[in-house]
């Protein structure tokens, strides 16, 4: 059998995905392209929860890339912006923005935690009194690299308040870990295809809010044309208008799977809210599966812990070597990632398909207790625990 994989994206895909996938590629001005690429722009603004003034933009690349193109549309050379920084990834944002010349302000926390929302506040508040206002606050609401959730909503309220743009990197996240883009007021959320939305790498997905899109027409420096919402704007209402249009070749077989993953995550009719309630429950299981094998988790607390992946710690006497003989047992998982601590744990997704699939997150329960050594019996009782979750 095939070894299913459990990284923290990509992850595996349905089958009607990786059919609307495959075959000759499509042209981009094809009609099946045309109406799934309109499809796919409406579907994620219900997936966002982002209302009808919102822009969705799907351009080909990965996660970085959308990172990339929210820094270069929101923000300019002299601009200030603030970094709530929980691991690799918000550090990552940190360096982009510091290449388009913003004058970045970080707030850290130790590795598994994240900033109290009241130290984020004191630093909106400094900047505020120094009449030195942030253009725009920056959170990781998912960092895929400790398994640590932000508390978007509360971090989104705050960038609002003090008259700051609020971006979100929901590349972990979106469409599984609660988010009202609209409701909470938030800017730009943005994703990548591989993860919870439940597609193969390929796209990067974003969408702004009228605020982010009034940004860019403020800028007087423009991005690079390649990811400039400028020239991409005529080109995504084209596409919802039902018209062909040009500026850039679509990954035209991953549109065609990304209307259908989209629509599968809305499909059951019960809105965004069970899908976020999907997704919580299996984190419970699988949480409730490390417990029973007295495995601790990276995240300090429950209520910063994601639902999308598990940040395990190795068990005293196991280390990395456990992944290939996890794999031997079924499941590919993935190392630590965080420079300084990653020796020390390795992590397992569970967000998208993989969520919706009880026998997949039970054959990877068995795969990493066995890998780790445990005996048949431990695995199995591990399993237990986390069917009566799932049940
Ligand atoms: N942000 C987060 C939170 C991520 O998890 C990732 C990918 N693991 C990225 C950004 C970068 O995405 P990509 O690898 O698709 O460029």
């Amino acid at each position: 059998e095939r070894p299913l994989l459990m990284i923290p994206g990509p992850i595996e895909i349905s089958d009607a995905v990786r059919e609307a996938a495959s075959g000759p590629p499509p042209g981009h001005l094809a009609p099946p392209v045309i109406a799934a690429f309109g499809q796919a722009l409406r579907r994620m603004r219900d997936v966002w929860l982002s209302g009808p003034s919102s822009q969705p933009l799907i351009v080909s690349g990965s996660g970085t890339l959308a990172m990339d193109i929210a820094v270069f549309n929101a923000l300019e050379p002299g601009d200030r912006a603030l970094v709530v920084h929980t691991g690799y990834f918000s550090a990552r944002m940190a360096e982009m923005l510091r290449r388009r010349s913003v004058e970045v302000t970080v707030v850290s926390a130790p590795f598994g935690e994240v900033p109290a929302s009241a130290e984020v506040a004191a630093a909106l508040a400094r900047a505020a009194e120094a009449k030195l206002p942030f253009k725009a606050v920056f959170v990781t609401h998912v960092d895929t690299s400790t398994g640590v959730r932000a508390d978007a909503e509360t971090l989104v309220g705050l960038a609002r308040n003090h008259g700051a743009l609020s971006i979100v990197d929901g590349v972990c996240a979106t469409a599984a870990e609660r988010f009202d883009m609209a409701g909470w007021g938030a800017d730009i959320y943005l994703t990548a295809s591989q993860k919870a939305i439940g597609l193969p790498p390929g796209l990067a997905l974003l969408v702004f809010s009228e605020r982010a899109l009034e940004a860019r027409a403020r800028l007087t420096h423009a991005p690079p044309l390649s990811m400039d919402l400028d020239a991409w704007l005529p080109i995504m209402r084209a596409y919802e208008a039902g018209q062909p249009s040009y500026f850039a070749t679509p990954a035209t077989p991953l549109i065609m799977a990304l209307s259908v993953g989209l629509g599968e995550i809305l499909a059951d009719g019960k809105g965004m809210a069970a899908r976020f309630a999907l997704h919580e429950r299996a984190a419970r299981a699988m949480r409730a599966a490390w417990a029973s094998l007295g495995l601790t988790l990276v995240p300090a607390r429950e209520d910063i812990t994601a639902n999308t992946l598990s940040a395990i710690r190795y068990p005293d006497g196991v280390d990395v070597s456990a992944i290939p003989r996890i794999l031997a047992n079924g499941a590919i998982v993935a190392g630590g990632l965080d420079p300084e601590n990653k020796a020390k744990y390795f992590r397992v997704g569970h967000m998208g398909y993989s969520a919706t699939q009880p026998a997949h997150l039970l054959r990877t329960i068995r795969a990493v207790a066995l890998g780790i050594g445990r005996s048949a019996d431990d695995a199995r009782t591990a399993e237990r625990a986390a069917e009566a979750v799932l049940t």
